[in-house]
């Protein structure tokens, strides 16, 4: 029997606190991860808070995990004890259904989260399904891989499920944890990229990581000069934003594309904002089992990783409380 030693939330909004839990018998699908570091992705705050209303307490999160495979159970053998792996936000899927067949197991109607009815990363140890345990590349430093695994491959899947062309131009909006990993990769991709940001101390910056040019995400009258301009424009904020005027951002069939969970209020937007120049209002949920893989290793040869702040485990609500107050440059990872 093995004892996890973990991080929850007791209540919705309430403080991480000491919490041990036990795993039961390991299934022949299953491995076991021996943390080492931990992400902390915005989608841990709002599971904190349950601001989807899917919490369910005592919450553990983490789903940007990297650690060595403890245990591996009978019907997998592409991964061995003490090898290197990450996983993401999600933790199973069916395998037979028709989205897992086609190879979007990111799209699973059945599938489970890590950190949604299940304990995740904040811990010491965290189980999965194996095939969502995915190898490092052995170039890769384990500190930094993490936010990969969720963030990472979150913006990354726009630009293969969109077909995102070199000769494109992209907008990311939001340069937190999920967006300036975005600039990196629309540069690697060979795009004109450009950072909205509401941080103007995070210009310079935004520039290092790969923008060309950078604006403010409220700009309504720098926004009006941009119009049809942009082939892809991707939204890693929550908040509510001026879609009307993104929308006339985008060139003839350019596509919006939000990753950020904006619950607070539905998005509005005009029919003729759609229909004038056939453009595409889209979503994105994190990437296939292949499409991940496919990001590490276009992180390995564009020589892409995260920037990130270091916490111990043991200061995870102090980690939280920076990541909310928008302190993060750019994701906060913690050692276990
Ligand atoms: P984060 O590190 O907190 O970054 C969010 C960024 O949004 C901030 O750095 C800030 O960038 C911008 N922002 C914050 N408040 C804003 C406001 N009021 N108006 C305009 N911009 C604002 O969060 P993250 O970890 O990157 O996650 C971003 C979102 O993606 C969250 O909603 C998360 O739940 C979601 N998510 C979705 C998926 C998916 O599969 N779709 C996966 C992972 C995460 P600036 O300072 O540059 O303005
Ligand atoms: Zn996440």
């Amino acid at each position: 029997m093995t004892i996890v030693h973990a991080w929850a939330a007791p209540s919705a909004g309430a403080p991480f606190e000491p919490f041990t839990y036990e795993l039961g018998a390991l299934e022949a699908d299953e491995i076991d991860i021996a943390v080492t570091h931990c992400g902390i992705c915005h989608s841990d705050l709002s599971m904190q808070k349950n601001e989807w209303g899917m919490s369910r307490f005592p919450l553990v999160p983490g789903h940007e995990v990297v650690g060595t495979v403890a245990a591996v159970g009978a019907s997998f053998t592409h991964l061995k004890a003490g090898q290197r792996v990450g996983l993401g936000w999600m933790s199973r899927s069916c395998m037979t259904c028709n989205p897992c067949m086609g190879g979007d197991q990111n799209l699973c109607p059945t599938g489970e989260g890590t950190i949604v009815g299940r304990h995740g990363g904040f811990a010491d140890r965290v189980r999965a399904q194996a095939a969502w345990a995915m190898p490092l590349p052995d170039e890769m430093d384990s500190v930094g891989a993490g936010p990969l695994f969720c963030g990472g491959a979150t913006v990354f899947t726009p630009f293969l499920e969109f077909d995102v062309r070199p000769t494109d131009r992209v907008g990311i909006i939001g340069i937190g944890g999920l967006g300036h990993m975005a600039l990196m990769f629309a540069r690697a991709w060979g795009c004109e990229v450009w950072a909205f940001t509401t941080s103007d101390s995070k210009a310079e910056e935004a520039k290092k990581l790969g923008a060309h040019e950078v604006a403010n995400t409220r700009d309504a009258d720098r926004l009006a000069t941009l119009a049809g301009q942009f082939d892809l424009v991707l939204n890693t904020t929550n908040a509510p934003l001026p879609f009307d005027a993104y929308m006339q951002a985008l060139a003839p069939k350019g596509r919006f594309v939000t990753v950020g969970a904006l619950v607070e209020k539905p998005v509005e937007l005009g029919a003729f904002s759609l229909i004038a120049g056939q453009k595409t209002l889209a979503g994105s949920q994190i990437g296939s089992i292949l499409t991940i893989r496919k990001m590490l290793e276009f992180c390995a040869r564009h020589n892409i990783s995260p920037q990130i702040e270091t916490f111990p485990m043991n200061e995870v609500n102090e980690a939280m409380a920076h990541l909310e107050a928008g302190k993060a440059r750019y994701r906060v990872v913690l050692e276990a």
